[in-house]
C-alpha cells in the first residue's frame, strides 16, 4: 500500500484555508445571484468525450492534463478539468434551450495532472459562471462587471488588473491565423519543440506559451486588432465602452488568447502580481460555437471561471468564526441545566462551546483557549436561586443573571 499521505498536487482543506475558501464562494455566490444566475451542480466525471471534443484536441488540458479512466463497464470517464464544457452539456441534455437566456453558475473541485507549485494544484476549486443565449455586448459587459464587483467585494479588486482582448468571428480568426504561421515560420528555429508541434496543429497557442524562447518570438508577433473585420472591430469596441461608462479599468492584451479554443471575440483575465507566476485569478470569455459544436442550437455563450484556491491565498479579509459563550457548569449535578442552557442559548443564535469536564479551573482555561467573550459559570447554590454567573473573559467583570434573562444579558 502506498505511504498514508495525500496525492501529490492535492491538499486537505480545513482551519483557515477552508474558512477562506468558504468566504470566496459565498460572496461569489452573493454577487452573481443578484444579476439573476442560479447554482448548478454538474457531476465530477463525465465522458471522456465531452471534454476531449470540446475543449480542443491540442488543448494542454486535453493533451496532458487529464484523469481519464475506464470504468468497470468499459466507458472511458474523465474527471472535469473545467466547468464550462460539462455546464453546456447539461444545458442541451436537461433541453435548457427553451428558455434563453440562461444564467447558471457553479464551484466545485476540478482535476488537472499539472506540475504542482504555488497556486497550481492537481485538484483545485473553481467557481464559474455562464451565459447562455445572448449575442451582443450587453452580455460581456455585464459578465465581466459582475466578475469585478466579485473581486471588488473580498476587497481584491485594487490588486488585480483586467486585461482584455478580442479573438474576433471566424473570418478575423482565420486571417489572424495566417499572419501569425507566416509570422511564426520565419521564426521556426527559436521556437520551443512544443510550439513547433503547434505551429502546425494549433498556431494561436504559442502566444499563450510559457516558455521564455516562445515568449522573445511573440513580442514581435503580428497584433490581432489588425485582423479583426468590420463587425468584430466594432464589438470589441463597443464592450470597452461599456466598461468605461462603468469606470471598469482595464487593459487591452493583444496577446491575450486564453488556452482552450472554444473562444471566440471577447477573451479577458483578471491578473494580479501577487502570486507570482501563477497571477491569472479568473479568466473567461465568450464561446458562441461551443453549444452548437457539442450538438445543441446556435446559441451564444459567455462565461468566466475563477481559482478559489488563488483568490483565497489573497484574500486579507477576516475570516475568523464570531467569538463563542462558554458555558460552565461547576458539579455533576448541574450538567443538564448545562446542556438545557447551552441548547436554548444556540437556539437563540449565539455560537456556544460547552465544556465538558474538567475542574471549574480547566475549564475557564479551555473558554480562554477557544477566546469564548463571556463565560456562563452553573454553580449548585446560584442555580438554587434560580441564577447563573455571566463572566467578561475580557474585562474578568461578573455578575448574577436570573435564568430568565441570560439571552438578554448576552445580547
Ligand atoms: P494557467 O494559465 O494558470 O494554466 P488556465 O488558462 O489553465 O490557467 P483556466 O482553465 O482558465 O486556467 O482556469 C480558470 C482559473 O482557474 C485560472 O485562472 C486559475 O485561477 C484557476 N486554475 C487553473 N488551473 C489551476 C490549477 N492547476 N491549480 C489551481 N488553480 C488553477
Ligand atoms: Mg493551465
Amino acid at each position: 500500500m502506498a505511504k498514508l499521505q495525500n496525492v501529490r498536487g492535492t491538499y486537505d482543506l480545513y482551519g483557515e484555508a477552508k474558512r477562506k475558501m468558504k468566504k470566496v464562494t459565498s460572496v461569489g455566490s452573493e454577487v452573481v445571484e443578484k444579476y439573476g444566475f442560479e447554482e448548478i451542480e454538474t457531476p465530477i466525471f463525465e465522458f471522456t468525450e465531452v471534454f476531449s471534443r470540446n475543449l480542443g484536441e491540442t488543448s494542454d488540458v486535453v493533451t496532458k492534463e487529464m484523469y481519464c479512466f475506464e470504468d468497470r463497464g468499459g466507458e472511458s470517464l474523465t474527471l472535469r478539468p473545467e466547468g464550462t464544457a460539462g455546464v453546456v452539456r447539461s444545458f442541451i441534455s436537461e433541453g435548457m434551450q427553451q428558455n434563453l437566456p440562461v444564467k447558471l453558475y457553479y464551484s466545485g473541485p476540478m482535476f488537472r495532472y499539472e506540475r504542482p507549485q504555488k497556486g497550481r494544484q492537481r485538484q483545485f476549486t473553481q467557481f464559474g459562471c455562464e451565459l447562455l443565449g445572448v449575442e451582443t455586448p450587453q452580455a460581456d459587459i455585464e459578465v465581466i462587471s459582475m466578475a469585478y464587483e466579485f473581486l471588488e467585494k473580498l476587497g481584491l479588486s485594487g490588486s488585480v488588473t483586467v486585461e482584455i482582448n478580442s479573438l474576433g468571428d471566424k473570418e478575423s480568426r482565420d486571417a489572424y491565423r495566417e499572419k501569425l504561421v507566416a509570422y511564426l515560420r520565419k521564426h521556426y528555429d527559436e521556437l520551443s519543440e512544443d510550439s513547433k508541434a503547434r505551429l502546425e496543429r494549433n498556431p494561436l497557442r504559442v502566444l499563450d506559451s510559457k516558455e521564455e524562447c516562445d515568449k522573445a518570438v511573440v513580442e514581435g508577433a503580428p497584433l490581432y486588432k489588425d485582423s479583426l473585420n468590420e463587425a468584430s472591430a466594432a464589438f470589441f469596441n463597443a464592450v470597452l465602452k461599456g466598461l468605461d461608462n462603468l469606470g471598469i479599468k482595464y487593459k487591452v492584451n493583444d496577446r491575450l488568447v486564453r488556452g482552450l479554443d472554444y473562444y471566440s471575440h471577447t477573451v479577458f483575465e483578471l491578473v494580479t502580481d501577487k502570486l507570482g507566476a501563477q497571477g491569472t485569478v479568473l479568466a473567461g470569455g465568450r464561446y458562441d460555437g461551443l453549444v452548437e459544436q457539442m450538438g445543441g442550437g446556435k446559441v451564444a455563450g459567455i462565461g468566466w471561471a475563477c481559482g478559489v484556491e488563488r483568490l483565497s491565498m489573497l484574500l486579507e479579509a477576516d475570516v475568523s468564526l464570531p467569538r463563542p459563550i462558554a458555558v460552565i457548569p461547576v458539579g455533576e449535578d448541574v450538567n443538564d441545566k448545562a446542556i438545557e442552557i447551552a441548547y436554548k442559548l444556540r437556539c437563540a443564535g449565539f455560537r456556544v462551546e460547552h465544556s465538558y469536564n474538567g475542574n471549574l479551573k480547566k475549564r475557564m482555561m479551555k473558554a480562554n483557549k477557544v477566546n469564548a467573550i463571556k463565560a456562563v459559570i452553573i454553580g449548585t447554590d446560584e442555580l438554587a436561586k434560580g441564577e447563573v454567573t455571566v463572566k467578561d473573559l475580557d474585562s474578568g467583570a461578573q455578575k448574577n443573571v436570573a435564568l430568565d434573562k441570560i439571552v438578554e444579558e448576552l445580547r
